[in-house]
C-alpha cells in the first residue's frame, strides 16, 4: 500500500464513536455536548458502554433511549452476559427493540470485581456467542461484537481466539471492533488472520486516544494491550501539561489512523471517553468534513 500523507486523506472513511453512560449532571451535560459536537460528522453509528457487572443497566439504557429521541443518529446499546439470566437478557433486549434501538455490542463481560474469573449466571449466558445467538432469537437486531488484535487474556491460544470469533459471526454479528491497540502491523496482521480464519465481516479497530499514559497502561495490562515503550517516553515529563498531552495523544492516534489507512483500513470506532475534541481532531486529519461542499453546492 502506498503511505499517504494527511493532506492526501479524502475523508472516504466511515466512523463510529464510543461513549459511556454519565454518572452525574455535569458528566451528562459533557456527554450531551461531545455527542452535539460529533453529529455533524456523520458516524455509522454511537455506541454506550455497559458497566461492568450490568452496573450500568439503566443509565445505558437512558442514554441510548435520549439519543433515538433527540438525535438522528443511530445508537448501538453494548450488553454483557454478567449476573443476569437469560430471562432477563432477553428482557431487556426485547426494551431496546421496542424503543427502537436496533444494534446490539454483545460481549460476555468481565467480572465484577478486578482479578477474579468470569464465572456465568447458573441461567445466564457463559460467552458472548451464545449471547449473540440468544439476542438473534428475540429480534433481528444488527449485533457487534468484541475482538482482540492481541488475543484476549484467557484465550487459550491466538488461533482458540479466532475461533471464538467466527463462532461470534456465524452467530449473526455482522461486525467486530477490537479492542485498543498502538501497532498498526498488530492490528493489520490480526485482520490478515481472521481472513484466513474464513471470517468475512469487517474487523474494525478501535482507537483509543491516550491522553493519561498511567491510567491507559492499567487498563491495558488487564487486557493483554502493549503499551510500547515509544509511547512513554513521549508522555514523559507532561504529567501535569494536559494540553500538551491532549496534542500528543491526537497526534499519535491519527498517526495510527494514518498507517492504518495505508493498509487498506476505512472503518475506525473511537473510544471517546465522552470528550469529542480529540476524535474530532483525528477524523478531521483523515479528511472527514461535517458535511460534503460537493453537496452542498450541488443543492445551491
Ligand atoms: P467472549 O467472546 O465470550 O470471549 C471471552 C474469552 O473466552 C476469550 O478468551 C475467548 O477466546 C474464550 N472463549 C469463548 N468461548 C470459548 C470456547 N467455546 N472455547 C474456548 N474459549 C472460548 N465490557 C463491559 O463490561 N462493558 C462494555 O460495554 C464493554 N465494551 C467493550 C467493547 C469492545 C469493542 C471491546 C473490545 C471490549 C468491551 N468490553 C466491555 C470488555 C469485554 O467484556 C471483555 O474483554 C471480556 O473479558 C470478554 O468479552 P468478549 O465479548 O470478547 O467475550
Amino acid at each position: 500500500f502506498a503511505s499517504p500523507l494527511f493532506a492526501d486523506l479524502a475523508g472516504d472513511i466511515s466512523v463510529s464513536f464510543e461513549f459511556f453512560p454519565p454518572k452525574s449532571e455535569r458528566m451528562e451535560e459533557t456527554l450531551w455536548n461531545s455527542i452535539a459536537a460529533l453529529a455533524p460528522l456523520k458516524p455509522n453509528f454511537v455506541s454506550v458502554t455497559y458497566g461492568a457487572g450490568g452496573s450500568t443497566r439503566e443509565r445505558t439504557h437512558a442514554t441510548v433511549e435520549r439519543i433515538v429521541k433527540e438525535t438522528d443518529l443511530t445508537p448501538a446499546a453494548h450488553l454483557t452476559c454478567v449476573d443476569a439470566s437469560r430471562g432477563e437478557i432477553e428482557d431487556i433486549a426485547r426494551a431496546y427493540w421496542d424503543a427502537g434501538i436496533r444494534h446490539i455490542v454483545a460481549l460476555r463481560g468481565d467480572p465484577p470485581r478486578e482479578g477474579e474469573r468470569f464465572s456465568a449466571h447458573p441461567e445466564g449466558y457463559d460467552c458472548a456467542a451464545s449471547l449473540v445467538e440468544g439476542l438473534k432469537k428475540v429480534a433481528d437486531f444488527e449485533i457487534s461484537v468484541a475482538a482482540y488484535p492481541e488475543i484476549h487474556p484467557e484465550a487459550e491460544s491466538a488461533n482458540g481466539d479466532l475461533d471464538n470469533l467466527k463462532r461470534k459471526i456465524d452467530a449473526g454479528a455482522t461486525r467486530a471492533i477490537t479492542q485498543f491497540f498502538f501497532s498498526p502491523e498488530t492490528f493489520l496482521r490480526f485482520r490478515d488472520d481472521a481472513v484466513a480464519h474464513g471470517i468475512s465481516a469487517p474487523i474494525v479497530p478501535g482507537i483509543l486516544p491516550v491522553t493519561n499514559f498511567k491510567q491507559t497502561s492499567k487498563f491495558a495490562a488487564l487486557n493483554g494491550t502493549d503499551m510500547p515503550g515509544w509511547l512513554e517516553r513521549l508522555f514523559d515529563g507532561l504529567e501535569d501539561k494536559q494540553d500538551a498531552r491532549n496534542l500528543v495523544a491526537a497526534t499519535v492516534a491519527a498517526e495510527l489512523c494514518r498507517r492504518l489507512y495505508a493498509g487498506g483500513v476505512r472503518q475506525f470506532h473511537f473510544y471517546t471517553l465522552n470528550r469529542a475534541e480529540l476524535s474530532y481532531a483525528i477524523c478531521h486529519m483523515l479528511g472527514l468534513r461535517p458535511s460534503s461542499p460537493k453537496i452542498e453546492s450541488q443543492a445551491a
